[in-house]
């Protein structure tokens, strides 16, 4: 029957906003392009807040479904977010089985591809099993996509920068950080995702060709020729569900003030700085005397996932880690947030004028769809990889350099603050690099010529095709 030809897409995310995000933006996408998808998450309780924001802003005939929590004591208690990340899919491949079979029986529409995020490729097996092609939505850019791929072939004792045909060099200590423990738990699991990459019938990445051009042509061609899709900008867009409800402090504040005038400081879902870093960043900031929002954290230097997930594990209230005084001397000069904002709304708003940034990708993407110059200050994973395409490729960003002890000075940051966010030539080229950028983005997903656009249509086609295939 002719309902039954329509395509259907399951798109199953990792648990973390920085999969979730775009996994969610491109069900939207596919809703738009008259497909019907079925978006399937893993029950974290600590995420269920977070989460349920994004989810609810998608359409409604968006069916949502959450696959059973996995008992707790299956993660060692100190892992990192890629191993949690893994084990949770892992163990829920039974789970994921028995929502995609009853999907095949009884939904209306056929079931053309499952899609996953980079640590979703067990569930290649489980598709498989059921005849349905899988995709990956990798939701980092194609260079971070290159070191996956060659992480197996690095020689560990080298220390000489990586390189990778079609990629700039990279200096050993700005590889993903998994890659820099190779004894962790982590790092097996990395290598374990990169391997089965191939086996994916297509692998949609969150950049855009005139990004990344050669790094592209060199992933497409000999001796690879890997399925790759440049389809990003992926970011959201319109309300991220603000809803009715009365306006947040943090928004009345950032209306009150001068256009273009403050400086975003966040560093992302999960990241966090120490205990003395954060001391030394708000007096920095105060240094400074200019305008910012904060989202402040409770201090902590491990990349533990607890943070990631909102898990209290002994946390300090964060702003008693803020040095005496400092919210009375700065108060009207600066406001922090709550611990999670709309970020989208914060970079979309006219007096945003600067983006104090880890680096992670939805957010570097989501600054330069909204034109907001930036200051690097990467943390994790492969944030150090992005800082150096942002800092010295595209320059687009300014990157304080830290003292001997590993720690950013205050006077280090109120220079950066200041060269990016006073008026000065340095901040005028790079804010103005960051509106050519910003228009790029938009050419790149324009409909009919748009790269970005041609891209995800060949990948359309491919599942509509499959409708008719059966
Ligand atoms: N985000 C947000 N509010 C916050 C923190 C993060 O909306 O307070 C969103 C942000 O806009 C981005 C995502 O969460 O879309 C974070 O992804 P990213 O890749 O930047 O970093 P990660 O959190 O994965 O390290």
């Amino acid at each position: 029957d002719r309902e039954r030809e329509l395509p259907h897409v399951a798109i199953l995310s990792s648990p973390g906003m920085g999969f979730l995000i775009p996994l969610a933006q491109l069900a939207k996408r596919l809703v738009l392009h008259h497909f019907s998808v079925t978006f399937i998450t893993h029950t974290i309780d600590s995420l269920q807040i977070t989460q349920n924001t994004i989810l609810n802003t998608l359409p409604r005939s968006i069916k949502t479904i959450s696959l059973p929590p996995i008992s707790p004591q299956e993660i060692p208690p100190d892992a990192k977010l890629p191993t949690f990340v893994s084990i949770t899919q892992k163990l829920s491949t039974p789970s994921l089985l028995h929502v995609l079979k009853t999907l095949r029986l009884t939904s209306t529409h056929r079931l053309v591809a499952l899609v996953v995020d980079l640590f979703g490729t067990d569930a290649f097996d489980v598709a498989g099993e059921i005849g349905v092609p899988s995709y990956i939505l990798y939701t980092g850019n194609f260079l971070a996509l290159s070191v996956d791929l060659h992480l197996s072939t690095l020689d560990p004792e080298s220390s000489e920068p990586v390189k990778m045909p079609g990629c700039r060099p990279i200096p050993r200590e700005d590889l993903v950080t998994t890659a820099q423990d190779r004894t962790n738990q982590a790092y097996t699991w990395l290598l374990h995702h990169a391997g089965r990459y191939k086996l994916a019938k297509g692998i949609l990445v969150n950049s855009f060709a005139e990004l990344e051009p050669e790094t592209l042509m060199c992933l497409k061609g000999e001796p690879s020729h890997l399925p790759v899709y440049p389809v990003g900008p992926l970011v959201q867009s319109g309300s991220t569900g603000k809803g009715d409800g009365p306006t947040p402090n943090w928004l009345r504040w950032l209306d009150d003030q001068p256009r273009g005038s403050v400086l975003f400081v966040s560093f992302g879902s999960g990241g966090a700085l120490s205990f003395e870093q954060t001391q030394e960043l708000a007096l920095g900031l105060e240094l400074s005397g200019l305008r910012f929002l904060w989202v402040v954290r409770s201090p902590n230097d491990k990349e533990a996932c607890a943070t990631y997930f909102g898990v209290k594990n002994n946390q300090q209230e964060p702003l008693d880690c803020l040095p005496d005084g400092f919210l009375e001397r700065t108060k009207g000069v600066g406001h922090l947030g709550p611990l999670w904002v709309p970020q989208i709304e914060v970079l979309s708003h006219g007096s945003t004028g600067g983006f104090l940034s880890h680096c992670g990708w939805n957010s570097t993407l989501e600054s330069m769809v909204h034109g907001v110059p930036m200051i690097a200050w990467p943390l994790h994973a492969e944030q150090r990889t992005n800082a150096l395409i942002l800092v010295e490729d595209l320059k687009v960003a300014v990157r304080p350099t830290a003292g001997e002890s590993g720690v950013v000075k205050r006077e280090e940051i109120a220079r950066v603050v200041k060269a990016l966010m006073d008026g000065g030539d340095e901040g005028k080229r790079i804010r103005s690099r960051m509106m050519r950028l910003k228009e790029a983005c938009v050419k790149a997903l324009a409909p009919q010529d748009g790269s970005s656009h041609k891209a995800l249509s060949d990948v359309l086609r491919q599942w509509t095709s499959r409708v008719s295939l059966e």
